[in-house]
């Protein structure tokens, strides 16, 4: 077992009608957890992680890392860049290993976007690399990465067309009212939005900011042809709540082998929920 690209791992939930779950990993625990629940669950599961999180923890040890989970669970991963911005760090970690990228140019005029997608995809495709690229703009904050609710843009359908054609990009990201971060109300999607982007392309498409949107609406979304569905916030909520609350208890634990496990477990509770909700436990 090895780390793989995301573009086959899509394509099989798209014609199975379930959705492929990226949950953002920032630390060992949160990659041992996503790893071990998914391998129980038999599920497809993909590593994503922001900029921030590999320059954190490392590139080549979260490769290493995911490699060594592969072998030992003997689960296929696909480890994601999520969120990256910039060529050269998107080549050099191709080099390193990573076979999955997102190419984020939404903060970009449509031009300027198709430029730096067509780029990357160029240089990708050589090595066997899928890539996503996000059309719209999502509001919220992940990482570095603020979008102040008046910049965010509902992706359209007509530019969608052009810009999948113009880029020859593997997946989409699109953007239907889903915001990263927490929601300070229930979020309302546009899901005709999204059957229509769906009705002019048969690519996987992507939608990120799921934390804190109610299952029913993640399940119409994958209905309507969304497969790939993106946690951050909510593997990251539980894990911090869980330890805050054991110190709490337990004000002078100082062994992190100890803390982490009520935490390792509060993680996998949301795990294995949006499994469920994805609909992927047995698609190995
Ligand atoms: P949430 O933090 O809202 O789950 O969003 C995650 C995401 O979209 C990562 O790209």
């Amino acid at each position: 077992m090895s780390i793989i690209s995301s573009h086959n791992m899509l394509k099989k939930a798209q014609t199975e009608h379930y959705a492929v779950p990226a949950f953002n990993i920032h630390n060992l625990e949160t990659i041992q957890v996503v790893v071990k629940t998914a391998a129980e669950l038999q599920s497809t599961v993909i590593l994503a992680g922001t900029p921030g999180t590999y320059s954190y923890a490392g590139t080549e040890n979260i490769i290493a890392i995911a490699h060594e989970l592969s072998k030992k669970h003997n689960i296929p991963l696909a480890v994601h860049l999520d969120h990256h911005e910039e060529f050269d760090d998107i080549a050099y970690k191709i080099n390193a290993g990573v076979r999955s990228v997102m190419i984020d140019g939404s903060h970009l005029q449509f031009e300027e976007n198709i430029t730096i997608v067509k780029r990357v995809v160029d240089y990708a495709h050589r090595y066997d690399v899928s890539v996503e690229a996000e059309l719209g703009r999502l509001g919220g904050v992940e990482d570095d990465l603020a979008v102040d609710a008046k910049d965010a843009l509902y992706t359209s359908p007509k530019q969608a067309l052009e810009f999948i054609q113009k880029t020859q990009i593997d997946s989409l990201a699109i953007a239907i009212g889903t915001a990263h971060g927490l929601y300070k109300s229930e979020p309302k999607l546009d899901f005709d939005r999204l059957s229509e982007i769906r009705s002019i392309t048969d690519i996987p498409l992507v939608l990120h900011g799921a934390s804190g949107v109610p299952d029913k609406d993640v399940r119409e979304c994958i209905k309507r042809g969304i497969c790939k569905v993106n946690v951050a916030t909510e593997l990251k909520m539980a894990f911090s709540n869980a330890l805050k609350q054991y110190f709490i208890e337990y004000p002078e634990a100082n062994d992190p082998r100890h803390y982490m496990k009520p935490a390792k477990a509060a993680m996998k509770e949301i795990i294995k929920k949006i499994i469920a909700t994805c609909g992927c436990a047995g698609k190995l």
